[in-house]
C-alpha cells in the first residue's frame, strides 16, 4: 500500500513510501481493527515535521509515516472487537499510553509527566497517511454517519474540547460559575473549532485575528455561527472589553505568545484562560505591566492553564459538538474544508498548501485517500 512519509530530522524529506498492508495480528489480545483510510487532515504539525522540527521514526524504520488527523472505515476486525464492525466509520485517537508515568499507566497518556511521546503520525509510531491501518479498539471512536463528511475535523476538535474540559473541571473550585462570554484568540482552523464549540455550550463569543475582516472566509464562519470577528490591528483584546466586557473564559491559540499577558488583562473575575499555542521559538516580550496583572489574578481569584493532545473522552465530547453543529448551523463545518487534494501521491500538493496557507486561504486541507 501506499503511504506517505519523512525521514525524521531531515528537512523536506516528505514523499511516497510502498508498505506492507497492516494485518489484525499486529494487534494482540484479539483486539485488532483494520481500517482503510478515508480522509487525513494535513496541519501545521505536519509541516513543522517536514521541516525537521521534531517527529521521531517507529523503532526499526528510517522513515516515519506521517498524519494524524484522520477518517476512516473499519474492513476487518478480530474476535474481541465487539463494539465495531465492517462499515463502520472511525476516528482514531493519536497518542498512546506506552510511556513510563503514571498517567500513562491509567490511561490518562494526554497529560505524561515522560518527555517522550508515542503519537501516531508524529513520534514513535507511524500514521495514517496511509491506504490501511490497524489499530486496538479501544482507541478508535465511531462515527455517526451522518457527519462522515466532516469527521476528519474530529482530531483537531479533541484537542480543543480537552481544553474545555480542563476549564470546566478547574472551575468546580467555584459552586457557582455560569459564564456567559468567550473570546477566542485566534481564527484558524483550531480558533473556528474552538468558536463553534463555545456557541455549542451557549457562549457569547468573540474571535480575534490578525487580518482584516472585509474579504476574510474566516471572519465570514465566525459571524455565520452567531460569534463576532475583530482584527486585532483595529482592537487589542485589552480595549475590546471596553465594547464587549471582560471575558468569563479566554481560550488562546494565535501561536504569538505576548497576547497571553494581554488576554490576561482581559478576564472577568473568576474567569479562566486556557492556552493551547505551541510556541517553539525564543521570542522575549517586555513592557508586561506584571504587578497590575499578579494583582488581578490575586484579588479576582482568576485561573489560567496550558492543555495539549485529548484523550478518548476528548474525542466522544467532540462527535457531539460536531453533530450538534450540523443540527444547527448544517453546512457550516464543511465549509472549513476548504482545500482537498484526491491521492496520497499528490503529497506535494498538500504541502505546498500547507507551505503557503495565507496565499491559499486555505483553513482545512486535508487527503482524500478513498471516497466515503
Ligand atoms: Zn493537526
Amino acid at each position: 500500500m501506499k503511504a506517505v512519509a519523512v525521514i525524521p530530522k531531515k528537512e523536506k524529506s516528505v514523499h511516497l513510501v510502498e508498505m506492507e498492508k497492516p494485518k489484525l495480528d499486529e494487534i494482540k489480545n484479539g483486539r485488532g481493527v483494520l481500517v482503510e483510510v478515508l480522509r487525513v487532515g494535513a496541519c501545521g504539525t505536519d509541516r513543522e515535521i517536514n521541516n525537521a522540527e521534531y517527529g521521531v521514526a517507529p523503532e526499526g524504520f528510517e522513515f516515519l509515516v506521517l498524519g494524524h488527523e484522520n477518517f476512516g472505515r473499519v474492513v476487518e476486525v478480530s474476535e474481541n472487537v465487539k463494539e465495531l464492525q465492517k462499515g463502520d466509520f472511525v476516528v482514531a485517537t493519536v497518542r498512546r499510553p506506552f510511556g513510563a508515568s503514571i498517567y500513562d499507566k491509567i490511561g490518562q497518556q494526554d497529560f505524561t509527566t515522560d518527555a517522550e511521546y508515542w503519537e501516531r503520525g508524529i513520534s514513535r509510531l507511524h500514521g495514517y497517511m496511509a491506504e490501511f491501518y490497524v489499530e486496538n479498539a479501544d482507541f478508535l471512536v465511531k462515527i455517526p454517519p451522518k457527519i462522515a463528511e466532516i469527521a476528519v475535523l474530529l482530531e483537531p476538535l479533541s484537542i480543543i474540547e480537552k481544553g474545555l474540559k480542563q476549564a470546566e473541571d478547574i472551575q468546580k473550585r467555584l459552586d457557582i460559575w455560569q459564564p456567559k462570554t468567550a473570546a477566542v484568540l485566534g481564527t484558524g482552523n483550531v480558533g473556528l473549532l474552538t468558536i463553534m464549540a463555545l456557541r455549542m455550550r451557549g457562549f457569547e463569543v468573540h474571535g480575534f485575528g490578525k487580518q482584516a475582516r472585509e474579504g476574510y472566509l474566516n471572519a465570514q464562519l465566525c459571524e455565520a455561527i452567531g460569534a463576532t470577528y475583530d482584527s486585532t490591528d483595529g482592537l487589542s483584546i485589552v480595549n475590546s472589553v471596553e465594547k464587549y466586557g471582560e471575558y468569563d473564559l479566554i481560550f488562546e491559540c494565535t501561536g504569538y505568545s505576548p497576547i497571553i499577558f494581554d488576554a490576561m488583562q482581559s478576564l472577568n473575575e473568576n474567569g479562566i484562560l486556557i492556552l493551547a499555542s505551541v510556541t517553539g521559538g525564543e521570542r522575549k516580550t517586555d513592557a508586561v505591566p506584571s504587578d497590575k496583572i499578579n494583582q488581578e489574578f490575586v484579588l479576582g481569584n482568576r485561573a489560567m492553564v496550558g492543555t495539549v493532545n485529548a484523550n478518548r473522552e476528548h474525542f466522544e465530547m467532540g462527535v457531539k459538538d460536531l453533530a450538534l453543529c450540523e443540527a444547527m448551523y448544517e453546512g457550516w463545518l464543511a465549509r472549513m474544508l476548504t482545500h482537498k487534494v484526491s491521492g496520497l501521491e499528490n503529497y506535494e500538493k498538500v504541502f505546498e498548501i500547507l507551505e503557503n496557507s495565507g496565499k491559499y486561504n486555505a483553513i482545512k486541507t486535508f487527503f482524500e485517500v478513498n471516497k466515503i
